[in-house]
């Protein structure tokens, strides 16, 4: 079996909270494939190429990780690159019954991908992208809640 994970979101933009799930996964597989996926539901603030960019930049001492878009499904991307994983953060029991979802719609689409889930380090466990936006759009401090380049990256949105 593989020991590539893939790890999917929205990562709009990425947070000090994926970024700890990135890295925990990226001690226990050989490799970790960030992917950005546009979810239909929500309207980004930051663009595919961008939030790679921001991804990129953030896990750039990681060298066994990297950074993709894909448009399709998650499962049907973990099989082109041979992953045997995917892998999700849960922070609190309000993300369980989405997760549940998806895991099962996941796993018949494809039951030779394992879904595995990490919990978030307490101190990340109310952070999410969207309220990173909403304290930058009103000039709030964020840098103890996103990498330093996602924090310049939300100024210069919000400055326009
Ligand atoms: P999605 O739109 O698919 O929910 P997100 O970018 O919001 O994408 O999240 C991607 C993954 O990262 C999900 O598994 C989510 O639960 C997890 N995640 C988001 N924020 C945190 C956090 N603060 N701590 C741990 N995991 C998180």
């Amino acid at each position: 079996m593989s020991k590539i994970a893939v790890c999917p979101g929205s990562f709009d933009p990425i947070t000090n909270g994926h970024l700890d799930i990135i890295r925990r996964g990226a001690e226990i597989f050989e490799e970790v494939i960030v992917v950005v996926f546009k979810n239909q539901s929500k309207s980004p603030l930051f663009t595919v190429e961008e939030r790679i960019e921001l991804i990129k930049e953030a896990t750039k001492d990681l060298p066994n990780v990297s950074a993709d878009e894909s448009k399709g499904l998650v499962v049907d991307y973990a099989k082109e690159k041979n992953a045997s994983a995917i892998l999700r953060g849960l922070r609190a029991v309000s993300d369980f019954e989405y997760e549940m979802q998806i895991t099962s719609m996941n796993r018949k689409l494809n039951a030779e991908v394992e879904t595995l889930f990490m919990m978030t380090n307490n101190q990340y466990s109310f952070l999410s992208s969207s309220i990173v936006k909403e304290a930058a759009r009103y000039q709030s401090d964020v840098s103890d809640l996103v990498p330093k380049a996602v924090e310049n990256a939300l100024r210069k949105k919000y400055e326009q």
